[in-house]
């Protein structure tokens, strides 16, 4: 039987470290493919690219950069490059924490997500920055990834994991926290007199919740949280917030 097939991608660019160095440990048990952005693409979300084309390059053996977003490697990856479905498709490790809200904005967990839409189980992993034990945490995350294709999980199941890189043993399964930021717009000047805008601020800290990623990094332990793409509302569809005047709402098949 063929050996299981894991499609690797980031949003920090084809030559991140981290990523070979993932990629490599889970060539010890999977056929691996790399399709990462040529570029530092960070906060790129759920982007895709519909309006100008995408360069693909092979810059190694199976290892491919893509003139794209996070999300079109991993689209352009599954349809075009992989012979066949991946098992698992892996996102990272990340150069910095993508915990709480973060996820809304991540690159790396946006093309763990694209991975579970189409059919395989995605994993996102993220590393504190200048972490001191790097090596260990990748040790960690390759792990998962075999556990993920030894036991699978159901479709549509992504993973969030976080990891101090402080050698710690100690992992926990977590809620998403809510990480603060310092909300900031600067206006500046350009040569020309025009003024830009930079936005975004530094982090800030985050709520205090226990049993989140945010209080799980802060204690120096290990985080996954386990996310389903179903962002419906159940309860609030049981207890509807409003009647539109005007309108009838329509209960059951109607
Ligand atoms: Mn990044």
């Amino acid at each position: 039987m063929a050996r299981p097939l894991v499609l690797c991608s980031n949003d920090d660019g084809v030559h991140a470290p981290h990523l070979e160095a993932l990629a490599k440990q889970i060539e010890t048990f999977a056929e691996v493919l790399v399709v990462a952005p040529e570029r530092q693409r960070s906060a790129a979300s759920h982007a895709i690219t519909l309006h100008k084309p995408l360069r693909l390059t092979e810059v190694a053996p199976h290892r491919f950069s893509l003139s794209g977003t996070p999300v079109d490697c991993v689209y352009l990856g599954v349809l075009k490059l992989c012979d066949r479905k991946p098992a698992v498709v892996v996102s990272g490790v990340n150069d910095g924490y993508n915990l709480g809200s973060d996820v809304f904005y991540s690159g790396t967990v946006a093309a763990a997500v694209e991975g579970a839409l189409r059919g395989a189980a995605g994993v996102a992993f993220s590393l504190k920055t200048r972490a001191p034990d790097a090596a260990h945490a990748i040790e960690f995350a390759a792990k998962i990834v075999r556990a993920a294709i030894e036991e699978p999980m159901p479709t549509g199941t992504v993973l969030n994991v976080n990891m101090p890189g402080n050698g710690s043993q100690q992992y926990q399964w977590t809620t998403l926290g809510r990480r603060l930021y310092e909300d900031d717009v600067q206006e500046r000047k350009d040569p020309r007199g025009r003024p830009y805008y930079w936005v975004g601020g530094g982090p800030a800290g985050h709520e205090h919740v226990e049993g989140t990623d945010c209080v799980a990094i802060e204690r120096g332990w290990n985080s996954i949280t386990p996310m389903h793409l179903d962002l419906t509302d159940r309860g609030r569809l049981e207890k509807p917030p409003w009647q539109i005047e005007g309108f009838r709402v329509v209960v059951g098949p109607g």
